[in-house]
């Protein structure tokens, strides 16, 4: 699911390809895509509209035209958008097809059809905002983006911003992560990324957290989502920009490493699942106080034997083969590259197994992800 890092790499790649050029046509074949206002209002305001400039807010795609009107795009779970020459053939994915007055087309490509578009405008104050029936129903003048909280990587959001966001909030830190309204942008793998890299508990709560648990959390969010977008984001499942696929994905410490041992300490990654989603984590180098305990035992206990074997067996990372290990990511080719130079011996016996089968199977997924994407980049033509 694409986050802040996706989308903003989208937008980026987009600018370069579409600002300055003028709609002259738009089709689709799946009108429920279009999310606001109907799909004949919408075909009509893009017509002849010059794209002035490409940007993000929170996980949605903005296209400002000359005159005021905002072209919106959601790409959701596999929303996918190519700009290709208007003569090359277009598979069945592709629902959305915009004429540009250069010959070429903006396409968007979705095999599960979750994408929406929509065509608001600019208020005097710069938001964007839908003048009639918007996606939630409600009349008159509706800011599309009143329920999302601050952008995280934006100069002005501060320490004591986050602080303060924080503090007007209970619960636990997972949860609070992936809820728009407190931030906009942060998703699942991001989530996970930082409480890694703050050491500090998903199921953490708010309530107990100390002014170091919330600077670290703080800084290890913006770092993070900043690091993901200068390496292009992560394509892990369906995820690619124009311009093509990221390369984060590599450099992921926590998300998906289930049963591998982690980056700091060794132990084995574990997973648990938090409304719904899939949560990754080191339950030695991100304690969860005992305070923070109750109520989450069942779930605590599910971690410990979710790895199965891995957990009660799994390798040190000194334990794990140094070169020539499958899927190894960059960063853990590094380590292993760093202990092979201080001669350490990599041992690929019987307790590397299951980490090495966890990684093995990791590297199937991704290649088959892969080959999904080059078959997207082919079916829309680019
Ligand atoms: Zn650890």
């Amino acid at each position: 699911m694409p986050e802040l890092p996706e989308v903003e790499t989208i937008a980026r790649d987009l600018r370069a390809l579409v600002v300055g050029r003028t709609i002259t046509g738009v089709r689709t074949d799946w009108p429920r895509m279009v999310a606001y206002p109907d799909l004949a209002d919408f075909v009509a305001g893009l017509h002849g509209r010059r794209v002035a400039d490409v940007w993000r807010r929170a996980k949605w795609l903005l296209l400002d035209l000359d005159g005021g009107g905002v072209l919106a795009i959601q790409v959701r779970m596999t929303g996918q958008l190519f700009v290709v020459p208007a003569e090359r053939p277009a598979d069945r994915h592709v629902h959305l097809v915009i004429d540009l007055d250069d010959g070429r087309q903006l396409r968007l490509r979705d095999m599960r059809k979750f994408a929406r578009v929509g065509l608001y405008r600019r208020d005097a104050l710069g938001r964007v905002v839908s003048e009639r029936r918007g996606p939630d129903g409600i009349d008159g003048s509706v800011d599309l983006f009143a329920r999302h909280g601050p952008e995280p990587l934006a100069p002005d959001f501060t320490l004591a911003q986050f602080r303060e966001r924080l503090h007007a909030r209970r619960g636990r830190l997972k949860s609070l992560l992936l809820d728009q309204s407190f931030l906009a942008g942060v998703g699942n793998i991001y989530a996970d990324e930082a409480l890694w890299r703050a050491r500090l508990h998903p199921l953490r709560t708010v309530a107990r957290l100390r002014p170091g648990d919330e600077a670290r959390l703080y800084g290890a969010l913006r770092e993070v989502l900043a690091e993901a977008v200068a390496r292009r984001a992560s394509s892990i499942d369906d995820y690619t920009a124009p311009s093509g696929d990221g390369e984060m994905q590599g450099y992921l410490r926590a998300y998906q490493r289930t049963g591998l041992p982690c980056l700091r300490c060794g132990r084995p990654m574990r997973r648990i699942t938090v409304g719904q989603r899939g949560t990754h984590f080191c339950s030695w180098c991100q304690r969860l106080p005992a305070a923070d305990r109750t109520g989450v035992a069942g779930l605590l206990a599910l971690a410990r034997g979710n790895a199965g074997e891995a957990v009660r067996r799994g390798p040190r990372w000194s334990e794990l083969p140094g070169e020539g290990a499958l899927g190894l990511t960059p960063s853990e080719a590094a380590m292993a590259a760093a202990r092979a130079r201080t001669g350490t011996r990599a041992v690929g016996g019987k307790t590397g197994t299951e980490a090495l089968r966890a990684l093995a199977s990791a590297a199937r997924t991704r290649r088959a992800a892969a080959t999904r994407r080059r078959a997207a980049r082919d079916g829309a033509g680019a």
